[in-house]
């Protein structure tokens, strides 16, 4: 079976490499560009593609796959909301994606955004390569006894919960179904409830209608002073402005985001020449108490090795006729 492998980085390679070992049958070609109409003509001769988060799989982009044909697309990531699923249907292309790889990896980049902006790391590292040992404006708070707020406990939000509990915090959590495994040491509340006790929020639900600007200037008003938000989960569950509102009002302690709105064209780029044309995130980044991070939540080896692994398994899947539960109906 041969794969057209867009959008890859040199991580990813040495990833898929790795583990292509272990399934002679798959013959890989990498190449740097993203799959998009003007370049899915490249899949001519193939039998599959892969893709990511920010592809353009759209009606153009099928159309080609399907004149080339191409009986797959290997989603090297959980979303698919980038393909346009009537069109792969038209044309009985498949899609396999890769559900979940390692919530750890993400429920640990949560943690170490709450500790940074907590025990205000970033502004440590920079002061002592400038030789400035004071401690001024370092000053945290301790997470021990403290109430630690879970939204969304699914596998990233459980992980989450865990890591919380091992640092001796009390645990609350907010969803709309509860999770089983937590009963020991969580107490599941209302929303409200959540916003009010506690001095950790991290969010961890999906981006749906339901949840779009979750967190607005009604719910940051129903925190505790002083609290700290992290969000891991995606940007546009915290309403950009009213957070701002909320920083400027001196509401939160810190503020942790791996995920914000706005994010799309500077993800996974270096724009570092660049001016940017819109100011928010730059307008985030002014506060001394904001920590930004550009979704690298799931970036660990062991998430990593997870993506390929499934990704070629959904592959020899495919290969063999069989039926997987990675299927996007
Ligand atoms: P999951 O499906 O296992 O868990 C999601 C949980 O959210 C479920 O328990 C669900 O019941 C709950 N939920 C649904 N609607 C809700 C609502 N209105 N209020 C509260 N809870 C609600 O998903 P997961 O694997 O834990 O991933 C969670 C999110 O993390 C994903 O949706 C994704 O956006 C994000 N994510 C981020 C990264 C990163 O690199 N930063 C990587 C992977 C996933």
């Amino acid at each position: 079976m041969k794969i057209l492998f867009y959008d890859c980085k040199s991580y990813d390679k040495s990833s898929f490499e790795k583990e292509l070992k272990n399934y002679p049958g798959i013959e890989i070609k990498f190449l740097k560009t993203d799959l998009t109409p003007n370049t899915a003509e490249l899949s001519h001769g193939f039998d599959a593609v892969c893709a990511f988060v920010n592809s353009d799989i759209g009606t153009r982009t099928v159309e080609i796959l399907h004149e080339n044909n191409v009986k797959l697309i290997l989603m090297r990531c959980a979303g698919f909301n980038n393909i346009d699923l009537n069109t792969t249907k038209q044309y009985g292309i498949r899609i396999l994606r890769v559900p979940g790889y390692s919530p750890e990896a993400v429920a640990e980049h949560a943690m170490a955004l709450a500790l940074t902006v907590n025990r205000r790391l970033h502004k440590a590292y920079v002061k002592v390569r400038e030789n400035d040992f004071s401690l001024g404006s370092l000053m945290g708070f301790n997470f021990y006894q403290k109430t630690a707020g879970i939204v969304g406990t699914g596998k990233i939000g459980a992980a989450m919960a865990n890591i919380c509990r091992g640092f001796g915090m009390k645990v609350l959590a907010y969803d709309v179904f509860e999770n089983p495994s937590l009963k020991d040491f969580v107490t599941y509340v209302s929303l409200d409830e959540l916003l009010a006790e506690s001095d950790l929020v991290s969010l961890h639900c999906p981006l749906m209608d339901s949840t779009y600007h979750l967190i607005n200037r009604e719910t940051i008003q129903k925190m505790k002073d002083g609290v700290i938000l992290v969000n891991t989960s995606r940007g546009a569950l915290v309403k950009t402005d009213d957070l701002i509102e909320g920083i400027r009002a001196r509401k939160f302690f810190g503020v942790g985001l791996d995920v914000y709105e706005e994010e799309t064209p500077n993800v996974f780029e270096d724009r570092s020449d660049e001016i940017l044309e819109h100011s928010v995130t730059a307008r985030l980044l002014s506060f001394p108490n904001v920590m930004i991070t550009s979704h690298q939540g799931f970036f660990t080896e062991e998430a990593l090795a997870a993506i390929a692994q499934t990704t070629l398994e959904n592959a020899k899947t495919f290969e063999y006729g069989k039926e997987t539960s990675n299927e996007v109906k």
